[in-house]
């Protein structure tokens, strides 16, 4: 159980004043917490995207026009609006010896004004100044003190990134009162080495970045957002320690044998292995043999052949007389990896099947049946595997397809389904390797470099989407020579539900040029209503896919051969990347074309030049990570990495090897974390929800 002394950290945001269950609604989208609550912790790790600096205190004739000032001021005249005309602005003149100043306001409350800008009295007033007309203005002032509140003037305030509906002063009000939340923590950070890097404790980087002193207080390289990035990246570090732990501390059971089932597999291929697909599968023959866990990384690019791999890898442990499971993170995912193994399985003489939320009543009961008695050797299936009543027989061997969706706590989940389960996790979205680290810990790695031969290279274009016309026309061409299309719909926001209009939007004005050749297939569609949706596409039934993200990774028609990407400039790298792969797989020569909309800032278009250069998933996800440096924030949230709280890797991945490396160091000293010290990184692992990693404490 959390330790009580974080509760206050853990309440509802709705304990905070100001903040009610309909803000808080509001909140949740901005602390990107879906449909859960927003809690007091969430918001204290809103870390603030800049600050005004309020501390110019010029005279009016020096007041450099746009920029943001400070001014001291005595009120003329107020200027309401004429009531025959009451959406034109009030304005207030007013003065110093050197100057004057209007301030203007916007359906303006005419007593409110009153009160604020008294005619007569000086008043301090800060906001962004202009020029209109050749007079010098501001147009709604920020803040507005008499000479007796002067102190109250915050001078550097932090701006905090925004989402529909919250106004920056709710946030602020809302942070003032997470403020005062947090509770004396005892320090986890090593004390010399806190003191060496310039760290102050937890509580007070908070305070540092949420109510700055200097611009510079707020910069994610400065001493406070280092110390919390450290604190995350220790947390992180840590409970990956610990999982490895447990999990070397657990006997393994080696699984070996001649290798006469991987060999009717490979017999069974209708092409070679290539070297790197060798090399992978030799590696983790070697590790099933050991007598100790097997925790190893299978990176490949899109259509590397991972998925043959992995049923090399079931093959040895089915061999052995025992199991293994693939785990695809959603449904329409677990599928197309059956497909490739279910003829060469049947070949070899492997029973395989399938298990996800959609398998219902006789047909499931059949399947957990086999499962339970041995009968079944390689079960692929989604979360619906590790539910309660899914039993083995003896599962030797958890396959994770697509691990970067899933948490640490999935991975153990399949885990206890068996004794000493050896753990292979298959990515696609190639990540470099000082993010390996962050994400997986000291896992193996295995890489496919080649793609399997065969594949041709894909002619990828940018165009700009006022040239939509064109596009559909050379598509239209397309779909009459016979080939297939994907047309992917953007993201608009992180809902689905506006990606999903903007989809069925777009398939209804497509089908007005290609009538029935045009389909729809989007994530909030009925399993077997996508099922089938794609296998009309995959027959040729249908020739044109109109999809949101939803066809990103796993799907295979290597009939397709066109990809079409509107508002290419939405998407992380990876996720292009990702789209891009699902053509290119035939043997059609294959075209990308990324729409974007104009003008496009100087990221956005090396990002997309990228695109067009290369097609080495690994390159891509070096230079994504390199771009996302210079400041595109985007790119996190949509790459499909998981997002660190306060820790960018782009500025702090330089403390992961410290983090890695001092983790390490605090478990050989104190393996149970029982210390005082110990103690308090409990704690650290708790304020960043790394409790599973607790929980194996106490379990071992
Ligand atoms: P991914 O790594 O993206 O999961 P898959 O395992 O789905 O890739 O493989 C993509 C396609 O490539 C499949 O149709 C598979 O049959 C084929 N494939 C795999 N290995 C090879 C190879 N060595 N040579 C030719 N084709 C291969
Ligand atoms: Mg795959």
């Amino acid at each position: 159980m959390r330790p009580s002394l974080l509760d206050p950290l853990f309440a509802a945001l709705t304990t905070l004043p100001g903040v009610g269950p309909k803000l808080e609604k509001l909140y949740r989208r901005l602390l990107g917490r879906g449909d859960t609550p927003a809690r007091v912790a969430d918001l204290l790790f809103h870390l603030p995207a800049g600050t005004v600096d309020r501390r110019a205190r010029p005279k009016l004739a020096e007041v450099v026009p746009g920029s943001v000032a400070t001014v001291a001021v005595t009120v003329d005249k107020h200027r309401p609006s004429p009531p025959n005309r009451p959406r034109a602005p009030y304005r207030i003149e007013t003065h110093d010896d050197t100057g004057t100043l209007t301030l203007t306001y916007f359906n303006a409350r005419k007593d409110y004004l009153e009160t604020l800008l008294p005619p007569g009295e000086l008043r301090y007033v800060s906001g962004t100044t202009a020029l209109y007309d050749g007079m010098l203005q501001m147009v709604h002032p920020d803040r507005v003190v008499s000479e007796a509140d002067l102190d109250k003037l915050p001078l550097v305030e932090p701006v905090y990134p925004l989402t529909e509906g919250l106004s920056l002063n709710q946030v602020r009000r809302a942070m003032d009162g997470a403020l005062t939340k947090i509770p004396a923590l005892p320090e986890w950070q090593d004390n010399a080495w806190a003191e060496r890097s310039g760290f102050s404790s937890f509580a007070d980087a908070l305070k540092t970045l949420h109510r700055p002193n200097e611009p510079a207080d707020v910069q994610p390289d400065g001493p406070a957002w280092l110390r919390l990035a450290y604190d995350e990246l220790l947390a992180g570090q840590l409970a990956l320690a610990l999982v490895r732990a447990h999990q070397r501390s657990l006997p393994g059971r080696g699984s070996s044998g001649e290798g006469i089932l991987r060999a009717k597999v490979i017999a069974a291929l209708p092409y070679a292995l290539t070297p790197s697909q060798g090399l992978a599968v030799d590696d983790i023959v070697t590790d099933l043999a050991r007598p100790q866990r097997m925790l190893r990384l299978l990176q490949g690019d899109v259509g590397s052949g991972k998925t043959v791999v992995a049923l090399l890898a079931a093959a040895t442990v089915a061999e052995a007389g025992r199991q293994a499971a693939l785990m695809a993170p959603t449904e329409i995912l677990a599928r197309p990896p059956l497909a490739t193994i279910a003829p060469l399985a049947e070949k070899a003489g492997i029973r395989a099947a399938i298990l996800t939320g959609r398998e219902r009543g006789k047909d499931r009961n059949e399947t957990l049946e086999r499962l339970a008695l041995g009968e079944i050797d390689l079960i692929v299936g989604t979360h619906a595997l590790f539910q309660e009543d899914v039993a083995f027989h003896d599962l030797a061997l958890a396959i994770i397809d697509e691990q970067h969706r899933f948490g640490v706590h999935q991975r153990l989940a399949l885990a206890r389904k068996g004794e000493s389960v050896d753990m292979l996790v298959l990515t696609a979205t190639p990540i470099p390797r000082t993010l390996v680290l962050t994400y997986f810990g000291d896992m193996e790695i295995s890489e496919l470099r080649e793609k399997p031969a065969g594949r041709q290279p894909i002619d990828t274009r940018t165009i700009a989407l006022n040239r939509l016309n064109e596009v559909v026309e050379a598509v239209g061409r397309a779909l009459n020579e016979g080939q297939r299309a994907y047309w992917v719909c953007p993201l608009v926001e992180e809902s689905e539900i506006s990606d999903l209009a903007a989809a069925e939007q777009r398939f209804a004005e497509l089908k007005t040029h290609f009538g029935a050749r045009v389909d729809l297939v989007h994530g909030k569609m009925k399993g077997a209503d996508k099922d089938r949706a794609m296998a009309r596409f995959s027959s040729g039934e249908t020739q044109l896919l109109v999809a949101t993200t939803v066809i990103e990774v796993g799907v295979d028609v290597p009939a397709a051969t066109v990809m079409v990407i509107e508002h290419a400039e939405r998407f992380g790298l990876a996720q292009l990347h990702q789209l891009r792969g699902r053509i290119g797989r035939g043997t059609g020569r294959s075209t990308c074309l990324l729409l974007y909309k104009a003008p496009l800032g100087e990221t956005a278009k090396a990002r997309l030049a990228i695109m067009r250069d290369t097609e080495d998933g690994f390159r891509i996800a070096e230079e994504d990570l390199r771009l996302r440096g210079e400041g595109d924030l985007l790119g996190t949230k949509q790459s499909g990495v998981p997002g660190f709280r306060v820790a960018r890797i782009e500025v702090h991945g330089k403390m992961l090897t410290a983090a890695r490396d001092d983790a390490a160091l605090i478990l050989s000293r104190d393996p149970d974390l029982a210390s005082p010290r110990g103690e308090a990184l409990r704690d650290l692992l708790y304020l960043f929800e790394r409790d599973e990693a607790v929980r194996l404490l106490r379990a071992g």
